[in-house]
């Protein structure tokens, strides 16, 4: 546990003095062509958008066709930009510029393309085409480098399609599970079907493991989908942490009596036990400066006039701290426990997911810190929220993210964007830093 971990977002720790002006105000080091970023993007955009990209927003769900298409776009601009290119076993699409000694370890970079139903623009674009820009770039301005560089486009980040996330990434960092693949989706596909329509082989998937000693690092460029850098109005920052989420599903089980003929004394309402559950939640998140979030609630029977008989509702609780969020999630059932008892409700609470959080390697941070202010990029670090490959890649190798700015803290959503200077901005850093870091 570090102290940090009570400070929400690292708001005193801005690293360089506020440069306006945006990219005009940056030496020219390693440029990047501003342009073809842009147009890589928005080309990507299109594959899975509905007329209207701002209403509708993109659609690749992992492994559909709309995700093949985006990924077959991918693999093209890497060949296109001299990579080498592969795909491994489970799907993961690596594109290679090979370093002066083959056999140093690899610097890895990248995100993913696959959106969740209705997403943006950006969500894990920025983060691979951004590195392919990047290390076209290095490439073209004939940067010598001592380790390769790979970027990844990992395969089903979201989870979106199948319940389940990060599989490329666990894939590559040993914790993909054989049950995945039996895992249906909406239309009673299994993972496994899937892959093979996708042409990969879900037997071989353990061939995709990559070992520590290959790897020095991984470094994910990403849209922060907060409002922290628009509210410090910065384009970048650097991120010290991940909050881990675990999901806990709860269930509630009273009795449905007649909402006249009951007298307030005399009944087992599941919803009144939830509202206290809830605020409980929301108590305990303030008090442990995590979050917590009950987004999803089913009562049952349904009707106006009935007492709510059966409750079902998500609890979705997260700190960067593994301890404190133990025990945020402990006094979370606990208060599930009295709650029912109090109220004479039958209570079920089942994990349904948890991962660990996770520290960004402070080699990292520093190394992106330096690039921001050789850059004279603005930036402060600030923890992350949401869920990333990241968060799997740090099981084998150092791990760092450089965030940038989203509108209105707006994702998961056709209204998501990120200016175009400031996707600028982030892949001018990430080359900076995949310079200092392959060199
Ligand atoms: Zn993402």
């Amino acid at each position: 546990m570090t102290d940090r971990s009570y400070i929400p977002y690292n708001e005193e720790t801005i690293v360089a003095e506020l440069v306006k002006g945006g990219v005009n105000s940056l030496i020219a080091t390693h440029q990047i062509n501003q342009q073809r970023l842009w147009d890589t993007l928005m080309k990507l955009g299109e594959i899975g958008a509905g007329s209207n990209v701002t209403e509708e927003g993109v659609t690749r769900l992992s492994l559909s066709l709309e995700d093949l298409k985006g990924r077959q776009y991918v693999i093209d601009v890497m060949k296109e930009s001299g990579l080498e290119v592969r795909v491994d076993s489970v799907g993961n699409i690596i594109g290679k510029l090979e370093g002066a000694n083959p056999d140093a370890p690899v610097v890895m970079t990248g995100s993913h393309v696959d959106t969740v139903l209705q997403g943006g623009l950006f969500d894990g674009a920025l983060g691979v085409l951004g590195a392919v820009e990047a290390i076209r770039s290095i490439k073209e301005s004939g940067i010598e480098l001592t380790h390769s560089i790979e970027v990844v486009s990992f395969t089903d980040e979201e989870g979106t399609r199948f319940g389940t996330g990060y599989i490329g990434s666990k894939g590559m960092s040993g914790y993909l599970d054989e049950k995945t693949f039996q895992l249906k989706d909406a239309n009673g596909i299994t993972y496994g079907e899937a892959f093979e329509q996708a042409g990969f082989d879900p037997s071989l998937y353990k061939q995709a493991i990559r070992q520590s000693k290959d790897l020095k690092a991984y470094v994910e460029l990403h849209i922060e989908q907060g409002k922290v850098l628009e509210e410090h109005e910065l384009a970048v920052g650097i991120v010290t942490d991940i909050q881990g989420p675990v999901w806990l599903e709860v269930t509630l089980t009273g009795h449905p009596d007649h909402a006249g003929a009951t007298p307030m004394n005399m009944r087992k309402d599941a919803s009144l036990a939830m509202a206290e559950v809830m605020l409980e939640v929301e108590r305990l998140a303030t008090k442990y400066q995590g979050v917590g979030t009950v987004g999803k609630v089913k009562v049952e029977p349904g009707g106006v006039n009935i007492i709510p008989g059966k409750v079902a509702f998500s609890v979705d609780l997260r700190h960067v701290d593994k301890e404190l969020r133990t025990s945020m999630v402990n006094e979370v059932t606990n208060a599930i426990t009295s709650i029912s008892t109090k109220r004479s409700v039958k209570a079920e609470v089942d994990i349904k997911k948890a991962v660990d959080p996770a520290t960004c390697s402070s080699e990292i941070v520093d190394v992106i810190e330096a690039s921001c202010l050789e850059l004279s990029v603005p930036t402060m670090k600030l923890q992350c929220g949401a869920g990333h490959d990241s968060l799997m890649m740090t099981n084998i190798t150092n791990m760092g993210m450089i965030f940038v700015r989203s509108k209105d803290g707006i994702s998961h959503n056709p209204k998501e964007w990120t200016e175009k200077d400031d996707c600028v901005v982030g892949t001018r850093v990430l080359l900076n830093t995949l310079v200092k870091l392959a060199k």
